[in-house]
């Protein structure tokens, strides 16, 4: 049940929203998860990565946002959504993947160089690269690598034109992983 009401929500907003890149959400999120999946990512790995930005989808009252910074803490709001319906090596990985943008700024010299020009002006408003304490304590997260993987692979799906399986390849991935312990 949960695979309709995905698959919908991303063809009626997903396909006509940017957010400063030259893909659509739902082409990125198509793109992710074809990048993990050919990285040998795990299945709940592909689907973190196809539903990573999920939370620039979901509708929030106007009070809801008025919380938020200008980021708008999209990967919060997407793994609070994603924690009703799939287990943690769904939703950890999408929490933090914007932890792990920050971690790998701070740790991998050349990652910065691969990242989107608005991925570099949001950084900013993310609070930059990580400090020490913060890389310690983003290591101890028991996702962290997997959120370093969705990471990659979220930097990676914004090749405009690139095709790739659509929604309907990952029905019965939603359908498998949703509800149950994983
Ligand atoms: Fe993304």
């Amino acid at each position: 049940m949960h695979a309709d009401d995905i698959i919908a929500l991303y063809s009626r907003r997903g396909s006509s929203l940017y957010f400063g890149e030259p893909v659509t959400v739902a082409e990125h999120g198509l793109q992710a998860a074809y990048f993990a999946r050919t990285a040998g990512a795990s299945d709940a790995l592909v689907l973190a990565a196809l539903l990573h930005d999920v939370g620039h989808l979901i509708d929030l009252a106007p009070d809801d946002i008025a919380q938020w910074d200008s980021d708008a803490h999209h990967e919060i709001i997407g793994s609070r959504w994603l924690s009703s319906r799939f287990g943690p090596k769904v939703y950890e990985p999408v929490r933090l993947h914007v932890p792990a943008k920050r971690y790998l700024c701070a740790t991998d010299a050349n990652y910065a160089r691969v990242l989107s020009a608005a991925s570099v002006q949001t950084l900013k408003l993310q609070g930059g690269p990580m400090s020490r304490e913060e890389i310690e304590s983003f290591e101890h997260e028991p996702y962290h690598r997997d959120a370093v993987l969705l990471r990659r692979c979220d930097d990676q799906g914004k090749v405009s034109g690139l095709r790739t399986p659509g929604f309907e390849n990952y029905r019965d991935l939603i359908g498998h992983l949703s509800g149950g312990p994983m």
